[in-house]
């Protein structure tokens, strides 16, 4: 049976209480005891992602009365194709392929996490007795999370959803996907920036007297739940893509990061993990000084990625026992910043007619960029492809000259009534609104 810690020591927690409330009681972010460790054949005999899932995860579930429902978790979760797809060959002749993630019901990569939670919480509920206090799931995005969290959750018993997103900086698509769910599910528009979002998050969560009369969860990628699925997509795409493939992970808060290296830890056999974030330069910062420096977060084209202080660089440092030159060999890290999101987008489209959204953009230039230079390793690589561009549209659709048509799912929420509330970033203008 696997126990979870927090990073900052307090713990053993049972599964169940961590992914029911993200946050550890000290402020650190639960991990597992250990990592569980798989001889990379056995993952390979996976015939599905959901099956891979389910193989990968079950040490982590041993224990819990959930472990019985894991398949069908799994199945629920990774229901959608996962494909790999071809972009033109590097200068080098490395074969590069585009982890494609956005095939969910939300179009992007979060919609596994969220719906392999919701599909645990709602199993979690319904042990409970029926008077039980209802959970209200609060959740700050910068662009995405919030859209799949929603979606993930919406119509389920006994469950709210409280989403706070940075007015007037995401896309009028993805404004559009935050408001159009059931009435469990309620969108507010924060005056400030996605870390004024995510600090409201924090501040509730640190609230006692608010913690005691509401019954918080938490779905970012603080929570667990969200991690563990996202390692067997990376799994998956390794076994796939050839053992030590290299991958790129567009990173902003470091969850898909740290999923990407938590499938290493655990045998999928990937080579190199290159994690690429837009402007916001924490993290390449902190690999070449050594020095962990939070900041306040930058507006960029790759809007889900804009987050200057991420969360799970706790969870990255926590593995390495905060050993920077551990960190160093571990991964690589590079910035792309706007201009070149732009250029990349353009240049993809008229080689090979590719459609790149901004984050994608960002983890194929600095795949590209790497490989130009002599000091790349040798061999394939993937990129995680974490968003479809339709929901950039009004980035991509000026760089290429032409329209991107939304996959059929998102057209189907564009067709329904959207609708949310404005607070400011304040402790006291939310509290109203959870319950
Ligand atoms: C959330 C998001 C990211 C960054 O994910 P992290 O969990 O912060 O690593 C990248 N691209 C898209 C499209 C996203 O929605």
């Amino acid at each position: 049976m696997t126990a979870f810690y927090s990073t900052r020591g307090s713990g053993p927690a049972g599964l169940e209480a961590v992914l029911q409330t993200g946050t550890a009681p000290d402020g650190g972010l639960f991990v597992p005891e250990r990592l569980a460790a798989f001889e990379r054949g056995a993952l390979a005999e996976s015939g599905t992602p959901a099956e891979l899932a389910q193989r990968m995860l079950a040490p982590y579930f041993e224990g819990s009365f959930l472990a019985a429902a894991l398949p069908e978790i799994c199945a629920d979760a990774f229901a959608y194709p996962l494909p790999l797809a071809d972009l033109s060959p590097a200068s080098n002749g490395a074969r590069l392929q585009l982890l494609e993630l956005f095939h969910g019901p939300t179009a992007a990569f979060k919609d596994y996490g969220a719906r392999f939670l919701s599909a645990c919480l709602e199993r979690i509920l319904a042990e409970e007795p029926a008077s039980s206090q209802p959970l209200t799931i609060l959740v700050a995005t910068s662009g995405d999370t919030g859209a799949a969290v929603a979606s993930a959750f919406s119509g389920r018993d006994k469950i709210r959803v409280v989403v706070l997103f940075p007015k007037g900086r995401i896309s009028p698509r993805q404004e559009h996907h935050l408001g159009c769910w059931d009435g469990n599910v309620q969108a507010l528009a924060v005056h400030g920036a996605f870390d004024d979002c995510q600090r409201l998050v924090k501040q509730a969560f640190a609230d006692s007297r608010l913690r005691k009369r509401v019954r918080l969860g938490s779905a970012n990628s603080i929570n667990l739940g969200r991690l563990l699925p996202q390692s067997a997509y990376h799994a998956w795409a390794a076994i796939k893509a050839g053992e030590g493939s290299h991958f790129v992970v567009p990173t902003g808060n470091m969850g898909n990061g740290v999923a990407c290296l938590w499938a290493r830890e655990m045998g999928a056999g990937i080579g190199r993990i290159l994690l690429t974030t837009n402007a916001n330069r924490t993290i390449g910062d902190y690999l070449s000084s050594g020095e962990y420096r939070g900041r306040e977060s930058i507006g960029t084209l790759a809007n889900a990625m804009d987050v200057g202080d991420p969360s799970n660089m706790e969870r990255l440092r926590h593995h390495f026992d905060g050993d920077v030159e551990r960190i160093r060999a571990a991964v690589s890290a590079a910035s792309v910043d706007d201009e070149r999101i732009r250029r990349r987008i353009r240049r993809e489209h008229e080689d090979s007619g590719a459609v790149l959204c901004p984050h994608t953009a960002a983890g194929v230039d600095a795949c590209r960029d790497w490989l130009a230079d002599a000091g790349a390793p040798d061999g394939d690589w993937v990129i995680a492809a974490t968003a479809h561009p339709a929901k950039f549209e009004t980035v991509v659709e000026p760089l290429i000259g032409t329209t991107v048509a939304p996959p059929p799912q998102l057209e189907e929420l564009l067709s329904r009534r959207s609708s949310h509330e404005e607070i400011p970033a304040e402790l006291a203008a939310l509290t109203p609104f959870l319950g």
